[in-house]
């Protein structure tokens, strides 16, 4: 069976076509062959040695398709179902294992491609809009890299928990999409300055919060953006880690609240699982949530979609498409 493995860290070009074994699902798991898998950011933190993981290893948390196998213990699923997770141990690959508690049933509406896209970016806005900072109406958010895949997903249900956003993008073609996403003012970060475009968008007084992904390249650019007591959700590393910084900063900055959440602490019980994605496909199939695939790849070119993520070079979801052999 064909699987993108990693034998070391590194860049993309590590990224290596495997041939190994079906693997078999262990009590409380099963397989599916996967009909799209889902590319992530952390694939990309993981490939280059910023989240170790032991190796070999094979690559890939988010995937979708039809039931294979399950393993001993195992009654809530059965071989034919169409499933999805963002939990699996090596999605990247023509069939790989997830263990049932972190396992989706996919509704007949709502098709792989889309399944994929939504499971990890679409639970982590979830998360980030309802629960982290639960935003209401009257609240305005801050929503960096408003084009990318947690990104337009974020600012989509932020406006529709009726929070007004200002959204920052790397391009003029990325504008236009958060634009089209329902963020009311877009900044093109990359040509002028994100703290005064809030300050002016904000008449002044910064925003109730802001969902800063990018990291070490915007996080003091961020705090400025804050009103008093506002809270800074920092939830990714895309242009790499926060650097430390002292408790301090954040009494100067006007008594703000700061957090590093991390999705799997917001989907801990099968029963949160459940109720997160029930509510995102239920949003997908009445059209209240568009969910952008702006990249599919094959599976052996995973290496092109790592390059692709991180060179700013894609817009919403990215895909890879496994073909056996
Ligand atoms: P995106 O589709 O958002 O891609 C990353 C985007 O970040 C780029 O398109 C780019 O948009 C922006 N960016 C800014 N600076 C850089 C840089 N130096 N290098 C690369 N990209 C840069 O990716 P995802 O939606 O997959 O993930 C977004 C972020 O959310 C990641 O940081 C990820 O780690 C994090 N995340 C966190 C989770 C959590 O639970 N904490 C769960 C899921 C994702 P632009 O050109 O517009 O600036």
């Amino acid at each position: 069976m064909l699987a993108i493995r990693i034998h070391e860290t590194g860049g993309p070009e590590l990224l290596r076509v495997d041939d190994i074994p079906v693997p078999e699902p262990g009590p409380g798991e099963l397989r599916f062959r996967v009909e799209a898998a889902g590319v992530n950011f952390i694939d990309t933190y993981q490939r280059s040695g910023l989240y170790p993981l032991a190796l070999p290893a094979a690559l890939g948390q988010e995937g979708a398709g039809v039931v294979t196998a399950v393993g001993p213990g195992v009654m809530n699923f059965s071989v034919g179902e169409r499933v999805a997770t963002a939990k699996a141990s090596g999605a990247y690959a023509v069939e790989t294992l997830a263990p049932v508690a972190q396992v989706v049933k996919v509704p007949a509406a709502i098709d792989a491609r889309t399944a994929a896209a939504v499971l990890l970016q679409g639970l982590t806005a979830h998360y980030l809009a309802g629960d982290t900072f639960p935003l209401k109406a009257g609240d305005t958010a801050l929503i960096h890299a408003g084009a990318g895949g947690v990104g337009l997903l974020l600012i989509q249900m932020a406006r529709r928990r009726g929070a007004r956003v200002i959204a920052t993008v790397g391009s003029e073609a990325k504008a236009v999409l958060a634009r089209e996403a329902g963020a009311d003012a877009v900044c093109v970060y990359t040509q002028e300055e994100f703290p005064a475009a809030v300050r002016s968008f904000t008449g002044g007084c910064g925003v109730d919060v802001a969902y800063d992904s990018v990291g070490r390249d915007t996080f003091s650019g961020t705090l400025e953006c804050l009103r008093p007591r506002g809270m800074f959700v920092s939830y990714g590393n895309s242009s790499g880690p926060v650097p430390p910084f002292a408790p301090l900063l954040l009494m100067q900055r006007g008594s703000l609240f700061f957090t590093r959440p991390t999705l799997a602490n917001y989907v801990e019980s099968p029963a949160e699982l459940q109720r997160r994605t029930g509510e995102l496909f239920r949003w997908i199939k009445s059209g209240e949530l568009k969910v952008r695939v702006g990249a599919v790849f094959p599976l052996r070119a995973a290496a092109e979609a790592h390059r692709a993520l991180e060179g700013r070079a894609t817009t919403g979801k990215v895909i890879l498409l496994p073909v056996d052999g």
